[in-house]
């Protein structure tokens, strides 16, 4: 049965080694500050901004809550965005997503300084990116990578298997992995045959948002699954995208839902909020 990679765990080493780098910037006179901007009044959205919050807290950086109504206007968010640019004392924007259907998403991210852009979602930072610049890399696969690191997993020549490919996920997770010299396979929803690719997987990496859609069928002996999706089952109970019972016993290597993923993705917002202010330094 598979080792379960502790996420909880991984995160809190992690937060306390950026609480003591916040610590010697502050004693350099620079305390990191986020920015978090949250339009409208969705539950959901309210909860991860609270959450990206208290973990700056915690580690002894600033945050600043921007809280703007759902009928705001584009212009009106573009101009709070483009103050937050220029205030020396803000070194990362989170524009907290989704945004109201009147407002151009597209053109919100693309407003926000790449030099601040800590969600790693602005175009030239994922530019950067691919072409293995110095960037914030996205958040939720940054983790992952961290995750697997912690646990002594290496990447190269491993055949991963990404199965998901949007812009926050699935395509960003398959671009780390192929920086680190693995080879890279992304499936969708429009992929045939799912199974035939999902078996070949040193390391299988479901990001779909569907409770149990990955079965130990899926799965080759001794693979290493990690499991991104956050879902509630019929139960109301938080679930992953992979079977967990039994994917477990085929597995080597495994993260569950909740404490696998989930807890890495602020982790690593707290840690390139930290790195924007330690940039800023030399800017
Ligand atoms: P999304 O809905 O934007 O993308 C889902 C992807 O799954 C799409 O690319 C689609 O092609 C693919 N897909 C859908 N049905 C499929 C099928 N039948 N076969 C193969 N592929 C299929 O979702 P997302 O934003 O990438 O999030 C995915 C999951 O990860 C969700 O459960 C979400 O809640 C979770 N999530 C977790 C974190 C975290 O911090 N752990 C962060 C972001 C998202």
């Amino acid at each position: 049965t598979a080792v379960i990679i502790n996420g909880k765990e991984i995160a809190e080493k992690k937060k306390q080694e950026i609480a003591e780098e916040v610590k010697r910037l502050k004693s350099q006179g620079v305390t990191p500050g986020l920015a978090v901007i949250l339009v409208g009044n969705n539950h959901a959205s309210r909860t991860y901004v609270t959450n990206k919050q208290k973990t700056c807290q915690e580690l002894g950086m600033n945050s600043v809550l921007i809280e703007m109504p759902e009928e705001v206007s584009e212009n009106e968010l573009l101009s709070k965005i483009e103050e937050l640019n220029q205030d020396p004392q803000i070194h990362g924007i989170l524009v907290q997503l989704p945004l109201p259907a009147h407002i151009n998403e597209t053109k919100v991210i693309e407003s926000i300084s790449p030099d601040k852009d800590v969600d790693g979602f602005h175009p030239i930072n994922i530019g950067r990116m691919m072409t293995g610049q110095n960037t914030f890399l996205p958040c939720t696969p940054y983790g992952i990578m961290v995750l697997l690191e912690e646990s002594g997993i290496s990447v190269e020549g491993k055949h991963v298997v990404v199965v998901g490919r949007s812009n926050i996920v699935g395509k960003p997770a398959g671009q780390l992995f192929l920086n680190q010299h693995a080879t890279v396979t992304y499936c969708h929803s429009r992929t045939k045959d799912l199974m035939v690719h999902t078996k070949q997987a040193d390391i299988l990496v479901a990001a779909v948002g569907i409770p149990n859609f990955i079965t130990a069928e899926h799965v080759k002996e001794g693979a290493i699954v990690i499991d991104v999706g956050i879902n509630r089952n019929e139960a109301g109970k938080l679930c992953g995208d992979v079977a967990f019972d039994e994917v477990s016993k085929k597995a080597s290597f495994i993260t569950p839902v909740p404490k696998g993923v989930g807890p890495m993705t602020i982790t690593m917002l707290m840690y390139n909020t930290l790195k924007s202010a330690a940039e800023s330094i030399n800017r």
